[in-house]
C-alpha cells in the first residue's frame, strides 16, 4: 500500500485566500510518522491523460496559462506554472493511489478529489478532475472495466457526474448538503441530498443505506473514495454537522465494506475547511490511520503507532 503526496509543489496564493494550502504539508508531516516508507512522490499525469476527460482547448489553455479572468475566477486561483504543475500531480498521485489499490487492496492520495472540475472549465478549486483522469486512463490500459465512485465531499461531484453521465461502466454515488455549492447540482447515479445540521446518526444510517445499493449496481473492479472532511461541524462551509467520531465511523465504514467486498480502493482527501486547519488535518489524518489499520496492519510494516 502506498501513500502519494503532492505538498511540494505549492500553488502559490494571496496572503487572504481562503484555500487551506498549508493543510498538505502539515498531513504529509504527521503520515510520514507512522508511516513514512509507503510515502511516494506521484509523476505528474500527460496531456494524453488529460484528453481522455477533458476538452483538448480547455487543457491547452491551463497549460499556457490563457484562460481568461472569468474562467480563473471559477477555479478560484490565480494561474501560475506552479498551479498547472500542481494539477498534473494531484491527478497523477490519484492514478498512482488507484495502481496501489489494484495490487495491494488500498492506496492513498493526500490531495485529490478534485470533483468540480468538468469538461471544458474548472471549479471550486478544481482544475483537472481527478478521479475521472484516473478512472479513464485504467480502462485505456484495460487495468479496470468497472468503476465506482464514493463522494462523501460535502458539495456534490457535480463535474464527476457530468462527466461519468450515460457511462453504464462507472457508477457515481455522491451525499452532500443540499444548501450547499454547487447550486446547480448534475445527477450522479445516486445522489443524497441531506438537509443542513446533519449529524453523526443521520447520516451513518444514510450511508448504511446508500453504500450497499451502489456497491451491487457498480460491480466495480475498484472503488475510488473521497472522504472529504467538511461535513465536520467546524467547517467554514460544509452547514453539516458531523463529529470528528461520525467521521472516523463513516471512513471505517465505507473501507471496511469495500474490503469485505474485495474491492480496491483509491482513497482522495477532497475538501476540508475548518476554521482550524489542525481540525482538517486531524480527520484527514484519521482517515490514513483508519486505512492503514485495515490495509497494511503492522507485521506488513505500517509500524505500531497507529490511532
Ligand atoms: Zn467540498
Amino acid at each position: 500500500m502506498l501513500i502519494f503526496s503532492t505538498d511540494h509543489f505549492v500553488l502559490p496564493l494571496p496572503p487572504a485566500h481562503r484555500f487551506p494550502m498549508r493543510k498538505y504539508a502539515l498531513l504529509r508531516q504527521r503520515v510520514a510518522g507512522v508511516a513514512g516508507a509507503m510515502l511516494r512522490e506521484p509523476a505528474p499525469v500527460t496531456d494524453a491523460d488529460l484528453a481522455r476527460v477533458h476538452d483538448p482547448a480547455y487543457v491547452a489553455a491551463v497549460v499556457a496559462g490563457t484562460l481568461d479572468a472569468r474562467a480563473l475566477q471559477r477555479i478560484g486561483f490565480p494561474w501560475t506554472p506552479a498551479m498547472v504543475e500542481r494539477s498534473r500531480r494531484s491527478s497523477g498521485a490519484t492514478l498512482a493511489a488507484c495502481r496501489s489499490a489494484l495490487t495491494s487492496g488500498c492506496g492513498i492520495n493526500l490531495a485529490g478529489g478534485t470533483h468540480h472540475a468538468h469538461r471544458d472549465f474548472g471549479a471550486g478549486y478544481c482544475v483537472f478532475n481527478d478521479s475521472v483522469v484516473a478512472i479513464r486512463a485504467l480502462q485505456a490500459e484495460r487495468a479496470i472495466e468497472r468503476a465506482l465512485v464514493v463522494d462523501l465531499d460535502v458539495h456534490q461531484g457535480d463535474g464527476t457526474a457530468a462527466l461519468l453521465a450515460g457511462d453504464p461502466a462507472v457508477f457515481t454515488l455522491s451525499l452532500h448538503g443540499r444548501g450547499n455549492f454547487p447550486a446547480r447540482k448534475q445527477a450522479s447515479r445516486l445522489d443524497v441530498d441531506l438537509a443542513d445540521g446533519t449529524g453523526d446518526a443521520a447520516y451513518l444510517a444514510t450511508l448504511a443505506i446508500a453504500l450497499p445499493r451502489a456497491l451491487e449496481a457498480a460491480r466495480a473492479d475498484l472503488a475510488i473514495y473521497l472522504a472529504g472532511a467538511d461535513p465536520f461541524e467546524g467547517d467554514r462551509f460544509g452547514r453539516l454537522a458531523l463529529t470528528k467520531h461520525g467521521l472516523a465511523a463513516r471512513d471505517r465504514y465505507v473501507l471496511d465494506t469495500l474490503r469485505q467486498h474485495g474491492v480496491p480502493v483509491a482513497i482522495t482527501m477532497a475538501g476540508g475547511y475548518a476554521h482550524d486547519d489542525d481540525d482538517v488535518v486531524d480527520i484527514h489524518f484519521a482517515t490514513v490511520a483508519i486505512a492503514l489499520e485495515l490495509f497494511a496492519p503492522p507485521a506488513h510494516g505500517a509500524g505500531r503507532a497507529v490511532a
